[in-house]
């Protein structure tokens, strides 16, 4: 063979690989955009330990849980703190649609103390139906207000809502809706989320993770006991722009506590 041949050959098999190489890339990334986790079919919950492998998904702490009444252990005071600094003038900076729900991201500002450490709230999302159940009951909705501390570590404030009258809170958050997946609103308005709590704070907490993945284990849970009312229109117009029944199934106690704060 002499070298002309030789470089042409080579040549072609260069071409061939390339645009091998290249092909499996193009698949490789279609695959693991259709393979995100989602809320139902072969990304459900039920499959998100195996999609995302770094994930704790498949840990010992997961979250939500069934809060059993009868279980619970009644907290004497000296754990589970938890004190609001939250003022009517907090900074709503924008709403967006990110696929899996309705996401309202908040300026500094507002904080919590939980057992005396500081976390801020960052953001405030939905769940229709709830995500955690109370003696089994699934509730039609469920509001996450994430706080996070200066160590990254989570204190998700949970509410959970019944059908009832008008909720002021969600009827302005609501005003900024609808919203397309993946598109998003800018806001920088003030918003008072007084109305979102129920007027009894008596309250459970116990140690979980996030409800997505990564399912992250660094997540201390404060549900309140008492739901607050909220419209079937507000409910219906918040699931209108977020994935069906966006909740993740109850994950085991593994032998967790519950606890009870009574107000
Ligand atoms: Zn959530």
């Amino acid at each position: 063979m002499n070298a002309i041949l030789k470089g042409v050959l080579a040549t072609i098999l260069l071409v061939f690989f390339s645009c091998g190489k290249e092909k499996n890339n193009t698949t490789g990334t279609h695959e693991s955009e259709e393979k995100h986790w989602s809320y139902s079919g072969e990304t459900s919950p039920e499959h998100w330990a195996e999609l995302e492998k770094n994930s704790d998904c498949s840990g010992q702490s997961q979250s939500p849980v069934n809060i059993l009444d009868g279980k619970t252990v009644k907290d004497e005071g000296e754990r589970g703190s938890l004190d609001f600094y939250y003022s009517p003038q907090t900074i709503l900076n924008k709403v967006r649609n990110n696929g899996h729900t309705i996401q309202f991201d908040f300026e500094l500002g507002d904080s919590i103390a939980y057992n005396k450490v500081n976390f801020n709230l960052v953001q405030i999302h939905f769940h229709e139906p709830s995500e955690h159940l109370v003696n089994g009951v699934r509730y039609p909705i469920e509001i996450h207000l994430v706080h996070q501390s200066k160590q990254q570590d989570y204190t998700v404030v949970s509410v959970l809502g019944v059908e009832g009258e008008d909720c002021e809170t969600i009827e302005n958050m609501e005003s900024y809706l609808p919203l397309k997946k993946g598109e998003e609103k800018e806001i920088h308005k003030s918003l008072d989320l007084s109305s979102i709590f129920p007027e009894k704070k008596s309250y459970y907490f116990y140690g979980g993770s996030l409800t997505t993945p990564p399912c992250s284990e660094n997540v201390q849970w404060v549900i309140f006991k008492d739901p607050v009312k909220v419209s079937l229109e507000e409910v219906l117009k918040l699931r209108d722009n977020m994935p069906f029944e966006n909740f993740r199934n109850e994950q085991a106690l593994n032998g967790r506590k519950v606890y009870l704060h009574e107000m």
